[in-house]
């Protein structure tokens, strides 16, 4: 047996697929409405949105990629800081949609002041962000980013919240978050294939004005059906139920201890590196409470301490990813973690690094 402390997919609960493996139930029909509706409050509040959440059959690509189409008509800005972040970039080009971008080196965090420079030379009307990158463990300052990106009007802002939504407080409205998006293999400990995303009233205006918006993805289907709590195609309703089961234990638990549960189980992690000489390779004070980065330092043999923590206790990490594999590992203390199960993994890797 063994068990991912890797930055998504991650563990899942036997509770959760018990959950799942209720009798599938027509999606066309009053159970499914009872269904769609029922996960709607749970995640409004962890969005911070009176908005209708949609529910999208597809990883988190399947969203970010649909943003671009459904909202950019001129060009759009990407904040690029790490794997994920550089890629939407990339994919806009894929798309041959105009984009321009910030770039920073990978550990460091987006300035507001950059982004403020650079949509003052204008022709923009649609910016990403990544909250946090999962590829580095960078937190950006997702409030301070959203306040600049506001002061210029037209713009739409999309928020990609794929490892850090329910593991820390994130306030759409308050904030001006035009498009808020979480594939649920992340902080929800869902197995993968959903994504949960939200549209402001100006980012489904901004859809409806733009042609070729093709049908799956297309915000104004899902706007459509959700008014009939409903999706526009058959939805994954096995990990909806997942959602229904996670979002009871998210509220049983409640949201503040959820988000001092995540910062407390990193804490401890941030703890066992600097006692073993790992630095982190996110900025300071920039750092996710939702996994850690370490950097590899010179003379460790990473490579063999993975291994070794699988083989000998069955706990799986991750090596690095995109550019800094290898250079760099991560550990997620996402989703259902406890100090407890945090204490295993720890003393696990203890033993392997023989202290
Ligand atoms: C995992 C991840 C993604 C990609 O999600 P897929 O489910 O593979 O589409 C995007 N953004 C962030 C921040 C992620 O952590």
């Amino acid at each position: 047996m063994s068990k991912l402390y890797i930055p998504g997919p991650i563990n899942v609960s036997k509770a959760t697929f018990a959950a799942m493996s209720q009798p599938m139930i027509g999606h066309r029909g009053s159970e499914f409405e009872a269904l769609y509706a029922s996960v709607q409050p749970g995640l409004q509040q962890l969005a911070g949105t009176t908005r209708p959440a949609y529910l999208s059959t597809s990883s988190a690509w399947g969203v970010m990629e649909a943003s671009l189409r459904n909202l950019c008509a001129k060009k759009v800005l990407t904040l690029c800081c790490g794997a994920f972040s550089d890629k939407w970039f990339e994919v806009a080009g894929k798309m041959g949609i105009a984009a321009d971008k910030i770039q920073v080196e990978w550990g460091e965090a987006i300035s507001p002041e950059a982004v403020r420079a650079k949509l003052e030379e204008g022709g923009f009307d649609l910016v990403t962000l990544i909250h946090n990158e999962t590829s580095t463990g960078v937190m950006n300052d997702l409030a301070g980013i959203a306040k600049v990106v506001k002061a210029f009007p037209g713009v739409i802002f999309v928020v990609d919240s794929v490892s850090s939504f329910s593991a820390v407080p994130i306030a759409m409205d308050a904030l001006g978050i035009d498009v808020l998006l979480a594939g649920v293999q992340k902080a929800l400990a869902l197995p993968p294939g959903l994504t949960v995303f939200f549209c402001s009233g100006a980012a489904l205006e901004r859809a409806k004005s733009l042609p070729h918006r093709g049908y799956y993805f297309d915000f104004g289907e899902f706007a459509k059906n959700a008014e009939k709590n409903n999706t526009p195609s058959t939805p994954a309703i096995s990990l909806i139920f997942g959602l229904q089961h996670i979002l009871g234990t998210i509220a049983e638990e409640g949201l503040e201890q959820r988000y001092a549960r995540h910062a407390a189980n990193n804490a401890l992690i941030h703890t066992w590196g600097a006692r073993h000489g790992f630095p982190n390779f996110a900025a300071a004070g920039h750092e996710s409470v939702s996994l850690t980065c370490f950097r590899k330092p010179e003379a460790f043999d990473q490579a063999a301490f993975i291994k070794n923590l699988r083989a000998r206790h069955g706990y799986i990490i991750n090596g690095g990813y995109g550019k800094i594999k290898g250079l760099t590992f991560r550990i997620s203390n996402m989703g259902n973690e406890t100090a407890a199960t945090m204490q295993e993994l720890i003393n696990a890797m203890d033993e392997v690094l023989g202290s």
